[in-house]
């Protein structure tokens, strides 16, 4: 029996954002499709432990709206919306440090500050088991308009009913190390037990125990 519908969003579409971790990078790997894999790894585990399961994009190419993502999650009663992502620093950063920067962070909801230690948990195991720096959690404000999230499905998630809603950064695939992990299939499927262990422990049956 589920004990809980989850909604992962893989961030992106198939091509979106070229891996760039070095000057003249020609590799064929992108953000939007190992989004794709790392949530497919991940659904595995957690329906392993009893979770339910969607996915915002049903095949690698789908590329739904940043709302349609997100009411997913209200429209499906999901305990938990998670936006699965890698980084790249802004353009205004500073270009020689470009590649350097590496790191995960967790966005989470503005309204949600009962889930600080899950996400806290998850964002340290990501961290650890992507041997990357854990740049914290962190909640994002849109610009002039108080108490209102910045990101498009957490914003969405939220209107829609599910106020546990974070958008995870999985290291910067702009950084050689980070994307080396990213682009592998073996490192994918560690990271995904490792995050579902978390869910799981602050989700699932035994966290009413
Ligand atoms: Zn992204």
């Amino acid at each position: 029996m589920s004990i809980g519908t989850i909604v992962l969003d893989p961030g992106h579409g198939q091509y979106g954002n070229r891996h760039f971790p070095c000057e003249n990078y020609e590799g064929d790997f992108f953000e939007g499709t190992q989004n794709f894999v790392l949530a497919s790894y991940l659904k595995a585990e957690l329906e392993k432990r009893n979770f339910e399961v969607i996915l915002t994009r049903k095949n690698v190419w789908d590329d739904p709206s940043l709302s349609e993502r997100g009411e997913t999650a209200g429209k499906n009663n999901a305990i938990l919306f998670l936006s699965i992502h890698s980084n790249a620093p802004g353009p205004a950063s500073d270009k020689d440090a470009y590649h350097s920067v590496r790191g995960a962070v967790t966005y989470y909801s503005l309204t949600d500050e009962e889930d600080v230690p899950f996400f806290m948990a998850l964002n340290r195991e990501v961290s650890k088991v992507m041997n990357t720096p854990d740049r914290g959690i962190k909640t994002r404000e849109y610009p002039d308009k108080p108490g209102v999230d910045y990101y498009g499905v957490i914003r969405a998630s939220v209107a829609s009913g599910c106020r546990r809603a974070a958008l995870i950064e999985h290291g910067f695939h702009t950084n050689p190390e980070d994307a080396l992990f990213l682009q592998s299939d073996d490192c994918l499927k560690r990271l995904a037990a490792a995050e579902a262990e978390v869910i799981d422990r602050f989700l699932g049956v035994g966290s009413c125990i």
